[in-house]
């Protein structure tokens, strides 16, 4: 029976389980986060593929809470964010200067985007618990080279990422659907069913190879399914693939966390927004616009924020 071909996570394993890796499917989810965003075509395209990276190592970690994944760095693109939650909703954003960005075709590599900076993943798993982090510098002409690197340098885990991401042609209807793909293969450690030997690198290398051999052409192609793009690369290996996972798109922002944040800030520059006594805050994510009255914040701060008197 045919499953659902986007918005999801399919786990695959070959030889056995010697190899392991997951496709990441997001058309929708791209088309939903970027939806909101006037974003310039150069830059919708890196949140596409934050976006679809994101899902796609925050699926290969066991974990309840928030997977954040954000590129920072000093070029015209400052940041991206892309965050997933354990139950697979996925958000993402860019801070950019529109002016700084290059001209010419869409597809830049990463360092005339981005400039020097780092790309860094973090897990949130709520107050008391651990925060797991990786950081790995900006290099290479792809986002995905620099996750690639992290997982060999950091991890010593073989690793091949693969990813691609593509707006619906002009002249489609507002909400299409982006043609959005990512994979990730990894040559597990033998403490977990991994086997080492000049038969297995080799086995290995053949792998990646057959992988990379798949185009951003055919990873952007709706009309490929999932498994389409599993057997294109690998139809002489055994691919088994376990239950696929929904991801969807969706925005953690609420009044009370738009009005915890504004408690945090001195409360003369919280009045210097305000506007006929209220303040109106804007989602970065999402675009959602909160209009909070001066009372509602005041109920919230503690201390003296309620005198006039405070001076900084
Ligand atoms: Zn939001």
């Amino acid at each position: 029976m045919p499953g659902p071909t986007d918005n999801l996570i399919l786990p695959f394993h070959l030889a056995s389980g010697v190899f392991r890796g997951r496709l990441a499917r997001a058309g929708r989810v791209v088309a939903d986060t970027v939806g909101p965003h006037d974003y310039p075509p150069v830059v919708a395209q890196m949140v596409g593929e934050v976006v679809l990276l994101g899902l796609v190592l925050a699926s290969g970690l066991k974990y309840e809470g928030v997977f954040t994944l954000q590129a920072r760095g000093d070029g015209p693109i400052h940041a991206l964010v892309a965050d997933v939650t354990s139950a697979g909703m996925v958000r993402g954003v860019a801070r950019f200067r529109e002016e700084a960005l290059p001209k010419g075709p869409v597809t830049r590599p990463v360092p005339e985007l981005l400039g020097r900076g780092h790309l860094a993943f973090t897990v949130d798993q709520g107050p008391n618990t651990e925060r797991y982090q990786g950081i790995v510098s900006l290099e290479g002409d792809h986002l995905s080279d620099c996750v690639q690197r992290y997982f060999e340098q950091s991890e010593q885990l073989p690793t091949l990422v693969k990813v691609a991401a593509m707006p619906p042609p002009q002249g489609s209807p507002a909400d299409a659907s982006w043609g959005a793909t990512a994979m990730v293969l990894q040559r597990m450690p033998p403490e977990v069913g991994g086997k080492d030997g000049e038969d297995w690198d080799e086995h290995w290398n053949t792998a990646t190879l057959l992988m990379d051999s798949l185009t951003a052409e055919e990873l952007v192609n709706p009309a490929l399914t999932p498994e389409d793009l599993l057997r294109r690369p690998f139809h002489q290996e055994e691919v088994r693939v376990s239950p696929y996972r929904p991801v969807f798109f969706g925005c953690r922002c609420s009044r009370a966390k738009v009005i915890r944040t504004l408690a945090t800030f001195p409360r003369e520059e919280v009045l210097e927004l305000s506007k006929d006594g209220s303040v109106e805050v804007t989602c970065e994510f999402c675009k959602a616009t909160y209009a909070l009255t001066v009372e509602e914040l005041d109920g919230q701060t503690n201390g003296p924020s309620g005198s006039d008197k405070t001076e900084t």
